[in-house]
Protein backbone atom coordinates (compact mmCIF):
# COMPACT_ATOMS: atom_id res chain seq x y z
CA UNK A 1 0.00 0.00 0.00
CA UNK A 2 1.18 3.29 -0.42
CA UNK A 3 2.69 5.05 2.22
CA UNK A 4 0.64 8.02 3.58
CA UNK A 5 1.80 11.46 5.62
CA UNK A 6 -1.04 13.57 7.04
CA UNK A 7 0.14 17.51 7.77
CA UNK A 8 -1.30 19.42 10.43
CA UNK A 9 -0.80 23.21 9.58
CA UNK A 10 -0.27 24.58 6.53
CA UNK A 11 1.62 27.62 7.11
CA UNK A 12 5.90 27.93 6.79
CA UNK A 13 6.99 24.30 8.21
CA UNK A 14 3.59 22.53 7.10
CA UNK A 15 3.28 23.80 3.45
CA UNK A 16 7.21 23.38 2.75
CA UNK A 17 6.80 19.98 4.33
CA UNK A 18 4.00 18.73 2.49
CA UNK A 19 5.34 19.98 -1.09
CA UNK A 20 8.77 18.85 -0.65
CA UNK A 21 7.55 14.93 -0.03
CA UNK A 22 5.37 14.93 -2.84
CA UNK A 23 8.66 16.05 -4.87
CA UNK A 24 10.96 13.53 -3.56
CA UNK A 25 8.55 10.77 -3.88
CA UNK A 26 5.35 11.07 -5.75
CA UNK A 27 4.51 7.53 -4.38
CA UNK A 28 3.87 8.65 -0.83
CA UNK A 29 0.13 9.94 -0.33
CA UNK A 30 0.05 13.46 1.34
CA UNK A 31 -2.68 15.08 2.91
CA UNK A 32 -2.27 18.39 4.27
CA UNK A 33 -5.20 19.79 7.30
CA UNK A 34 -5.50 23.30 7.83
CA UNK A 35 -8.85 25.01 8.46
CA UNK A 36 -7.68 28.61 6.46
CA UNK A 37 -8.81 28.74 2.80
CA UNK A 38 -5.61 30.91 1.91
CA UNK A 39 -2.01 31.28 3.36
CA UNK A 40 -1.69 34.75 4.74
CA UNK A 41 1.95 35.60 5.62
CA UNK A 42 2.94 36.88 9.07
CA UNK A 43 6.58 38.27 7.35
CA UNK A 44 5.31 41.66 5.68
CA UNK A 45 2.03 41.94 7.89
CA UNK A 46 3.96 44.67 9.84
CA UNK A 47 3.75 46.09 6.41
CA UNK A 48 -0.17 46.65 6.06
CA UNK A 49 0.08 47.48 9.37
CA UNK A 50 2.00 50.46 7.89
CA UNK A 51 -0.43 51.06 5.19
CA UNK A 52 2.11 50.33 2.50
CA UNK A 53 0.98 46.77 1.66
CA UNK A 54 -2.96 45.22 1.85
CA UNK A 55 -3.72 41.85 3.31
CA UNK A 56 -3.99 40.57 -0.50
CA UNK A 57 -0.36 41.11 -0.73
CA UNK A 58 0.84 38.81 1.77
CA UNK A 59 -1.93 36.05 0.89
CA UNK A 60 -1.04 32.89 -1.43
CA UNK A 61 -3.72 30.57 -2.55
CA UNK A 62 -3.51 26.32 -1.59
CA UNK A 63 -4.08 25.60 -4.83
CA UNK A 64 -0.21 25.15 -5.72
CA UNK A 65 0.05 22.39 -3.46
CA UNK A 66 -2.68 20.57 -4.82
CA UNK A 67 -0.66 20.73 -8.34
CA UNK A 68 1.78 18.60 -6.35
CA UNK A 69 -0.80 16.27 -6.31
CA UNK A 70 -0.91 17.41 -2.11
CA UNK A 71 -4.47 16.21 -0.63
CA UNK A 72 -5.24 19.83 1.13
CA UNK A 73 -8.27 19.00 3.68
CA UNK A 74 -9.82 22.49 4.88
CA UNK A 75 -10.99 21.21 8.73
CA UNK A 76 -9.12 21.66 12.22
CA UNK A 77 -7.37 19.12 13.57
CA UNK A 78 -8.64 18.09 16.68
CA UNK A 79 -6.82 15.09 18.43
CA UNK A 80 -3.45 13.28 17.06
CA UNK A 81 -3.81 9.51 18.14
CA UNK A 82 -0.48 7.74 18.01
CA UNK A 83 -1.88 4.71 18.93
CA UNK A 84 -4.40 4.38 15.72
CA UNK A 85 -2.23 6.15 13.91
CA UNK A 86 -5.08 8.84 12.79
CA UNK A 87 -5.83 12.36 12.90
CA UNK A 88 -9.61 13.35 13.35
CA UNK A 89 -10.71 16.41 12.67
CA UNK A 90 -13.48 19.14 13.87
CA UNK A 91 -15.66 17.73 10.87
CA UNK A 92 -16.06 14.66 12.55
CA UNK A 93 -13.69 12.54 9.82
CA UNK A 94 -10.04 10.98 10.64
CA UNK A 95 -7.16 11.00 8.56
CA UNK A 96 -5.09 7.54 8.72
CA UNK A 97 -0.93 8.00 8.54
CA UNK A 98 2.16 6.27 8.57
CA UNK A 99 3.73 9.46 10.11
CA UNK A 100 2.45 12.49 11.22
CA UNK A 101 4.31 16.41 10.28
CA UNK A 102 3.00 18.83 13.13
CA UNK A 103 3.23 22.58 12.06
CA UNK A 104 0.40 24.28 13.95
CA UNK A 105 2.68 27.44 15.30
CA UNK A 106 1.76 28.70 18.59
CA UNK A 107 -1.13 29.21 20.85
CA UNK A 108 -1.24 32.35 23.50
CA UNK A 109 -0.90 31.76 26.79
CA UNK A 110 -3.92 33.64 28.11
CA UNK A 111 -3.13 33.01 31.70
CA UNK A 112 -0.94 35.03 32.01
CA UNK A 113 -3.15 37.81 31.43
CA UNK A 114 -6.22 36.71 33.19
CA UNK A 115 -9.00 39.79 32.36
CA UNK A 116 -8.04 38.79 28.64
CA UNK A 117 -9.93 35.49 29.32
CA UNK A 118 -13.03 36.49 27.10
CA UNK A 119 -13.76 36.42 23.19
CA UNK A 120 -15.30 39.60 23.80
CA UNK A 121 -11.61 40.82 25.17
CA UNK A 122 -9.70 39.29 22.59
CA UNK A 123 -11.77 41.28 19.90
CA UNK A 124 -11.09 44.98 21.90
CA UNK A 125 -7.08 44.74 22.48
CA UNK A 126 -5.57 42.49 19.30
CA UNK A 127 -2.40 40.66 19.60
CA UNK A 128 -2.02 40.68 15.24
CA UNK A 129 0.77 38.28 15.87
CA UNK A 130 -1.02 35.93 13.87
CA UNK A 131 -1.66 37.35 10.55
CA UNK A 132 -5.43 37.53 8.81
CA UNK A 133 -8.26 39.11 10.29
CA UNK A 134 -6.66 40.54 13.44
CA UNK A 135 -3.66 42.16 11.06
CA UNK A 136 -7.23 44.05 9.35
CA UNK A 137 -8.79 45.18 12.60
CA UNK A 138 -5.50 46.67 13.76
CA UNK A 139 -4.86 48.92 11.34
CA UNK A 140 -8.41 50.01 11.31
CA UNK A 141 -7.78 50.89 15.10
CA UNK A 142 -5.10 52.66 13.94
CA UNK A 143 -6.52 54.45 11.21
CA UNK A 144 -9.27 55.42 13.74
CA UNK A 145 -7.19 56.76 15.96
CA UNK A 146 -7.36 60.39 16.22
CA UNK A 147 -3.77 62.63 15.60
CA UNK A 148 -2.08 63.25 19.45
CA UNK A 149 -3.21 59.61 20.19
CA UNK A 150 -0.72 57.07 21.89
CA UNK A 151 -0.59 53.36 20.77
CA UNK A 152 1.04 51.06 23.29
CA UNK A 153 2.85 47.93 22.37
CA UNK A 154 3.91 44.94 24.53
CA UNK A 155 6.15 42.48 23.97
CA UNK A 156 6.44 39.57 25.72
CA UNK A 157 9.87 37.47 27.43
CA UNK A 158 11.69 35.50 25.03
CA UNK A 159 11.25 33.42 23.08
CA UNK A 160 8.33 33.91 21.19
CA UNK A 161 7.46 34.05 17.20
CA UNK A 162 9.71 36.50 15.59
CA UNK A 163 12.32 38.04 18.03
CA UNK A 164 12.32 41.26 15.53
CA UNK A 165 8.54 41.42 14.83
CA UNK A 166 7.90 44.05 17.58
CA UNK A 167 10.71 46.24 16.71
CA UNK A 168 9.71 46.01 13.53
CA UNK A 169 5.97 46.90 13.79
CA UNK A 170 6.63 49.41 15.38
CA UNK A 171 8.37 51.14 12.27
CA UNK A 172 6.04 50.24 10.39
CA UNK A 173 3.52 52.02 12.55
CA UNK A 174 5.35 55.30 13.15
CA UNK A 175 5.98 55.37 9.58
CA UNK A 176 2.32 55.64 9.02
CA UNK A 177 2.11 58.43 12.23
CA UNK A 178 4.98 60.38 10.65
CA UNK A 179 2.78 61.06 7.48
CA UNK A 180 -0.24 60.83 8.54
CA UNK A 181 -0.76 61.70 12.26
CA UNK A 182 2.56 63.35 13.08
CA UNK A 183 1.42 64.54 16.98
CA UNK A 184 1.07 60.99 18.17
CA UNK A 185 3.52 58.96 20.46
CA UNK A 186 4.37 54.89 20.65
CA UNK A 187 4.76 53.46 23.82
CA UNK A 188 6.76 50.58 23.14
CA UNK A 189 6.24 48.00 26.84
CA UNK A 190 8.83 45.40 26.93
CA UNK A 191 9.07 42.49 29.05
CA UNK A 192 12.78 41.77 27.75
CA UNK A 193 16.04 43.83 29.32
CA UNK A 194 16.66 45.46 25.93
CA UNK A 195 15.94 44.84 22.13
CA UNK A 196 16.39 40.81 21.38
CA UNK A 197 17.59 41.49 17.60
CA UNK A 198 19.48 43.51 15.84
CA UNK A 199 19.09 46.15 18.46
CA UNK A 200 21.34 48.93 17.42
CA UNK A 201 19.82 48.99 13.99
CA UNK A 202 16.46 49.28 14.92
CA UNK A 203 17.36 52.03 17.69
CA UNK A 204 19.32 54.24 14.92
CA UNK A 205 15.82 53.95 12.58
CA UNK A 206 13.77 54.70 15.37
CA UNK A 207 15.86 57.76 16.13
CA UNK A 208 16.92 58.94 12.83
CA UNK A 209 13.44 58.20 11.27
CA UNK A 210 11.36 59.20 13.26
CA UNK A 211 12.67 61.51 16.00
CA UNK A 212 10.88 61.16 19.54
CA UNK A 213 7.85 59.52 18.75
CA UNK A 214 9.26 55.71 19.99
CA UNK A 215 8.77 55.79 23.85
CA UNK A 216 11.36 52.23 24.71
CA UNK A 217 10.84 50.93 27.93
CA UNK A 218 12.54 47.63 28.75
CA UNK A 219 11.42 45.65 31.87
CA UNK A 220 7.88 46.52 31.33
CA UNK A 221 6.27 43.20 32.03
CA UNK A 222 2.33 42.92 31.66
CA UNK A 223 0.43 41.40 33.66
CA UNK A 224 -3.24 41.58 32.58
CA UNK A 225 -5.02 44.26 30.74
CA UNK A 226 -7.76 46.57 31.81
CA UNK A 227 -9.57 45.96 28.21
CA UNK A 228 -12.42 48.51 28.82
CA UNK A 229 -10.70 50.84 30.47
CA UNK A 230 -7.48 50.43 27.27
CA UNK A 231 -4.81 50.13 29.86
CA UNK A 232 -2.16 47.35 30.28
CA UNK A 233 -1.35 46.30 34.04
CA UNK A 234 2.66 46.58 34.26
CA UNK A 235 4.31 44.61 37.01
CA UNK A 236 5.01 48.36 38.26
CA UNK A 237 2.54 50.76 37.43
CA UNK A 238 -0.16 50.90 34.34
CA UNK A 239 0.10 52.19 30.74
CA UNK A 240 -3.02 53.83 29.64
CA UNK A 241 -3.41 54.15 25.39
CA UNK A 242 -5.69 55.00 22.08
CA UNK A 243 -4.75 51.36 20.65
CA UNK A 244 -3.79 48.89 22.62
CA UNK A 245 -1.93 45.83 20.81
CA UNK A 246 -0.95 43.09 23.67
CA UNK A 247 1.70 40.29 21.90
CA UNK A 248 1.14 37.45 24.92
CA UNK A 249 3.34 35.23 25.77
CA UNK A 250 3.31 31.62 23.67
CA UNK A 251 3.53 27.98 23.62
CA UNK A 252 3.40 25.10 21.09
CA UNK A 253 -0.06 25.55 19.02
CA UNK A 254 -2.99 23.70 21.22
CA UNK A 255 -2.80 20.26 18.85
CA UNK A 256 0.61 19.63 19.76
CA UNK A 257 -0.10 19.56 23.37
CA UNK A 258 0.73 15.75 23.43
CA UNK A 259 4.18 15.93 21.87
CA UNK A 260 4.93 18.84 24.06
CA UNK A 261 8.15 17.81 26.83
CA UNK A 262 9.74 21.43 27.42
CA UNK A 263 8.71 24.05 30.19
CA UNK A 264 5.21 22.73 29.72
CA UNK A 265 5.50 25.09 26.05
CA UNK A 266 7.54 23.74 23.48
CA UNK A 267 8.16 20.48 21.79
CA UNK A 268 11.75 18.79 21.54
CA UNK A 269 12.54 17.02 18.14
CA UNK A 270 15.63 14.93 16.80
CA UNK A 271 16.92 17.69 14.78
CA UNK A 272 18.02 15.37 12.02
CA UNK A 273 14.86 13.93 11.17
CA UNK A 274 12.37 16.49 13.69
CA UNK A 275 10.89 13.28 15.34
CA UNK A 276 9.24 14.13 18.33
CA UNK A 277 11.31 13.02 21.68
CA UNK A 278 7.60 12.20 22.85
CA UNK A 279 6.43 10.14 20.41
CA UNK A 280 8.21 7.67 17.20
CA UNK A 281 6.11 8.48 14.16
CA UNK A 282 5.37 12.39 14.68
CA UNK A 283 7.50 14.99 13.55
CA UNK A 284 7.17 18.59 14.70
CA UNK A 285 8.60 21.86 13.17
CA UNK A 286 8.06 25.52 13.12
CA UNK A 287 7.42 27.80 15.94
CA UNK A 288 6.37 24.85 17.88
CA UNK A 289 9.76 23.60 18.99
CA UNK A 290 12.09 24.43 21.72
CA UNK A 291 14.75 26.37 19.51
CA UNK A 292 18.63 25.11 19.69
CA UNK A 293 20.72 27.98 21.17
CA UNK A 294 20.52 31.41 19.17
CA UNK A 295 18.22 30.08 16.39
CA UNK A 296 14.89 32.08 16.13
CA UNK A 297 11.50 30.88 15.78
CA UNK A 298 11.05 32.40 12.10
CA UNK A 299 9.19 31.33 8.76
CA UNK A 300 12.41 31.24 7.49
CA UNK A 301 13.81 28.55 9.91
CA UNK A 302 9.91 26.49 9.70
CA UNK A 303 10.92 26.53 5.85
CA UNK A 304 14.32 25.15 6.35
CA UNK A 305 12.58 22.53 9.34
CA UNK A 306 10.12 21.73 6.66
CA UNK A 307 12.85 20.66 3.74
CA UNK A 308 15.07 18.76 6.33
CA UNK A 309 12.06 16.62 7.72
CA UNK A 310 10.62 15.87 4.23
CA UNK A 311 13.95 14.46 3.29
CA UNK A 312 14.42 12.34 6.69
CA UNK A 313 10.69 11.26 5.85
CA UNK A 314 11.03 9.81 2.62
CA UNK A 315 14.78 8.28 4.00
CA UNK A 316 12.46 6.57 6.53
CA UNK A 317 9.27 5.77 5.00
CA UNK A 318 11.50 3.95 2.17
CA UNK A 319 13.95 2.20 4.64
CA UNK A 320 17.04 4.21 4.38
CA UNK A 321 18.89 6.22 6.59
CA UNK A 322 18.30 9.94 6.99
CA UNK A 323 21.29 12.84 6.43
CA UNK A 324 23.49 12.38 9.26
CA UNK A 325 24.16 15.68 9.88
CA UNK A 326 21.61 18.54 8.68
CA UNK A 327 22.56 22.41 8.17
CA UNK A 328 19.39 25.27 8.95
CA UNK A 329 20.21 29.25 7.33
CA UNK A 330 18.30 31.68 8.57
CA UNK A 331 17.69 35.39 7.08
CA UNK A 332 14.99 37.75 8.86
CA UNK A 333 14.59 40.74 7.06
CA UNK A 334 12.87 43.67 8.99
CA UNK A 335 11.12 46.37 7.12
CA UNK A 336 12.03 49.91 9.20
CA UNK A 337 10.03 51.95 6.77
CA UNK A 338 8.41 51.59 3.51
CA UNK A 339 11.74 51.30 1.46
CA UNK A 340 14.57 50.87 4.28
CA UNK A 341 15.39 47.51 5.79
CA UNK A 342 17.56 45.10 7.71
CA UNK A 343 18.58 41.74 8.14
CA UNK A 344 20.22 39.09 10.41
CA UNK A 345 21.60 36.07 9.02
CA UNK A 346 22.83 32.80 10.70
CA UNK A 347 24.05 29.36 9.72
CA UNK A 348 22.99 26.52 12.51
CA UNK A 349 25.01 22.57 11.67
CA UNK A 350 23.66 19.79 13.51
CA UNK A 351 26.73 18.75 16.24
CA UNK A 352 26.80 15.00 16.69
CA UNK A 353 28.30 14.74 19.73
CA UNK A 354 26.00 17.14 21.36
CA UNK A 355 23.21 16.14 19.35
CA UNK A 356 22.28 19.76 18.84
CA UNK A 357 22.07 22.40 15.90
CA UNK A 358 24.73 25.00 16.77
CA UNK A 359 25.62 28.16 15.07
CA UNK A 360 28.56 27.65 12.36
CA UNK A 361 31.22 30.54 13.80
CA UNK A 362 32.13 33.05 11.44
CA UNK A 363 29.13 32.57 9.48
CA UNK A 364 25.85 34.89 9.45
CA UNK A 365 25.63 38.65 11.22
CA UNK A 366 23.48 41.70 10.23
CA UNK A 367 23.04 44.85 8.16
CA UNK A 368 25.95 47.87 8.60
CA UNK A 369 23.15 49.82 8.45
CA UNK A 370 19.43 50.71 7.17
CA UNK A 371 19.67 50.49 3.41
CA UNK A 372 17.59 50.50 0.24
CA UNK A 373 18.49 47.56 -1.16
CA UNK A 374 17.62 45.55 1.37
CA UNK A 375 14.55 46.52 1.15
CA UNK A 376 13.88 45.32 -2.57
CA UNK A 377 15.97 42.32 -1.22
CA UNK A 378 12.99 41.59 1.91
CA UNK A 379 10.41 41.40 -1.23
CA UNK A 380 12.14 39.16 -3.09
CA UNK A 381 12.91 37.23 -0.11
CA UNK A 382 9.26 36.85 0.37
CA UNK A 383 8.23 36.19 -3.11
CA UNK A 384 10.89 33.27 -3.00
CA UNK A 385 9.74 31.81 0.00
CA UNK A 386 5.95 31.82 -0.90
CA UNK A 387 6.85 30.08 -4.36
CA UNK A 388 9.01 27.61 -2.37
CA UNK A 389 6.29 26.79 0.74
CA UNK A 390 3.46 26.67 -1.73
CA UNK A 391 3.70 27.07 -5.62
P1 LIG B 1 2.51 29.10 10.91
O1 LIG B 1 3.17 29.66 9.72
O2 LIG B 1 1.77 30.01 11.83
O3 LIG B 1 1.50 27.98 10.43
C1 LIG B 1 0.69 27.29 11.32
C2 LIG B 1 -0.54 26.83 10.55
O4 LIG B 1 -1.16 25.79 11.28
C3 LIG B 1 -1.59 27.93 10.38
O5 LIG B 1 -1.92 28.05 9.01
C4 LIG B 1 -2.77 27.45 11.23
O6 LIG B 1 -4.02 27.79 10.67
C5 LIG B 1 -2.56 25.94 11.21
N1 LIG B 1 -3.11 25.24 12.37
C6 LIG B 1 -2.96 25.54 13.69
N2 LIG B 1 -3.62 24.65 14.44
C7 LIG B 1 -4.20 23.76 13.59
C8 LIG B 1 -5.02 22.62 13.77
N3 LIG B 1 -5.40 22.22 14.99
N4 LIG B 1 -5.43 21.95 12.67
C9 LIG B 1 -5.06 22.34 11.42
N5 LIG B 1 -4.28 23.42 11.20
C10 LIG B 1 -3.86 24.12 12.28
N6 LIG B 1 9.56 35.13 10.01
C11 LIG B 1 10.53 35.37 9.08
O7 LIG B 1 11.28 34.44 8.72
N7 LIG B 1 10.70 36.59 8.53
C12 LIG B 1 9.92 37.64 8.86
O8 LIG B 1 10.10 38.74 8.32
C13 LIG B 1 8.90 37.45 9.83
N8 LIG B 1 8.08 38.45 10.18
C14 LIG B 1 7.07 38.24 11.07
C15 LIG B 1 6.27 39.30 11.45
C16 LIG B 1 5.24 39.13 12.36
C17 LIG B 1 4.38 40.29 12.75
C18 LIG B 1 5.03 37.84 12.94
C19 LIG B 1 3.91 37.63 13.91
C20 LIG B 1 5.84 36.78 12.58
C21 LIG B 1 6.88 36.96 11.67
N9 LIG B 1 7.73 35.91 11.31
C22 LIG B 1 8.75 36.14 10.40
C23 LIG B 1 7.64 34.59 11.98
C24 LIG B 1 6.88 33.55 11.16
O9 LIG B 1 5.60 34.03 10.83
C25 LIG B 1 6.73 32.26 11.94
O10 LIG B 1 7.96 31.91 12.51
C26 LIG B 1 6.24 31.13 11.03
O11 LIG B 1 4.95 31.45 10.58
C27 LIG B 1 6.28 29.78 11.72
O12 LIG B 1 5.81 28.78 10.87
P2 LIG B 1 4.92 27.58 11.46
O13 LIG B 1 4.72 26.62 10.34
O14 LIG B 1 5.48 27.12 12.74
O15 LIG B 1 3.55 28.30 11.84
Amino acid sequence: AKARVAVVGGGYGGATAAKYIRMLDPAIHVTLIEPNEAFVSCPLSNMVLGGFRGIGDITTPYTGLAKHGVEVVRDWATAVDMTTKTVALKGGSKVAFDRVILSPGVDFMWEALPSMASAEAQAAVLHAWKAGPQTVSLRKQLEAMPDGGVFVISVPLAPFRCPPGPYERVCQVAAYFKAAKPRSKIILLDENADVISKGPLFKKAWTDLYGGMIDYRPNSKAVDVDWKGRTVKLEFGDQKGDVLNVIPPQRAGDVAKPFITANNRWCEVDWTTFESKAHKGAHVLGDALQVAPLMPKSGSMANGHGRICATAVVALLNGEAPNPSPTLINTCYSMVSDKLAVHVTSVHKYDEKDRTMKTVPGAGGVSAAMNEAEGVYTMNWARNIWADALA
